[in-house]
């Protein structure tokens, strides 16, 4: 399907190449503009005390690779059984009209909204999933652009799978998949580039996942901030967290008591994430 849609054969191994060179093209070309433009080119105006650190980003790197490489392996299964038309994806919109092109959009929103937020809720409460799949993103405890796909490719896969699996449960028009994809992986390098432009609070905007990153238990939802609302496990990055380094975070408002440290949502949670990079 994907690699029909570009014009080239749905083989097994056409499908890997698709996802992993073009994948991997893709997610360094928009990390790149965003760390040249964030990072190097106006770095004064976004992130006056930003300092390379090399073996973080080099790890980062890494692992972003491995990832993307990981993941496009890991779906291969689920690529091929869209292929052999064992989904509900379609290519042409007439086949199910206009109006369910539009619906969909919402119904794969709340359907990858849930099953994400509540795969990584499970990553960070269950103490083997923490340390053996998820842990591996949170080493980067101050995101840059890089640090958006560094995975262990299980991790990835796992969050990444509900956008794959949608179209097993109601009909998903190929250009409605596609860019799903593609906005998600955009979406991923925006949240941690440490630039808020859209301030929402419904919408789980890259202040809310730099608190992810540095707090480790809170705002684990995809796009938005509602089961994080629901479940708890909201903080709001408007609060002026005194335990979060200047530079790391937007403070908009002066007058608020400062939250020393942001309290456990996940009391039973096993670890203390570490401040400094340690591989
Ligand atoms: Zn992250
Ligand atoms: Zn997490």
């Amino acid at each position: 399907m994907i690699a029909n849609l570009l014009g080239l054969p749905d083989t097994p191994g056409m499908m890997f190449v698709v996802f992993a060179v073009f994948g991997m093209l893709y997610f360094f070309l928009i990390a790149s503009v965003a760390y040249y433009v964030y990072f190097y080119r106006f770095r004064s105006r976004f992130h006056p005390d930003y300092k390379l650190d090399a073996k973080e980003m080099k790890s980062a790197i890494q692992w972003a690779i491995i990832g993307i490489v990981g993941n496009a392996a890991l779906m291969l299964p689920i690529h091929m059984l869209i292929a052999k038309d064992y989904s509900k994806m379609y290519y042409d919109v007439s086949e199910h009209g206009w109006g369910w092109l539009v619906a969909q959009v919402v119904v794969l929103l709340l359907f990858t909204e849930t099953l994400i937020y509540w795969t990584h809720y499970a990553f960070h409460r269950v103490p083997w999933l923490w340390k053996h799949i998820h842990e591996r993103h949170h080493k980067y405890r101050v995101p840059t652009p890089y640090s958006a796909l560094s995975f262990n490719p299980m991790d990835s896969f796992l969050q990444a799978v509900p956008h794959h699996i949608a179209a097993f449960f109601f009909p998903l028009h190929a250009g409605v998949y596609l860019a799903s994809v593609t906005f998600v992986t955009l979406w991923a390098v925006c949240i941690h580039d440490r630039v808020s432009f859209v301030r929402w609070p419904w919408l789980n905007y890259t202040d809310h996942h730099t608190l992810h990153h540095w707090y480790s238990d809170f705002n684990l939802g995809q796009y938005f901030t509602v089961w994080d609302r629901l479940m708890g496990t909201y903080r709001s990055p408007k609060v002026d967290y005194a335990d979060v380094p200047e530079g790391i975070i937007y403070r908009p408002r002066r007058g608020y008591a400062p939250v020393a440290t942001a309290p456990s949502a996940l009391t039973t949670s096993p670890r203390t994430p570490n401040r400094s990079f340690s591989g």
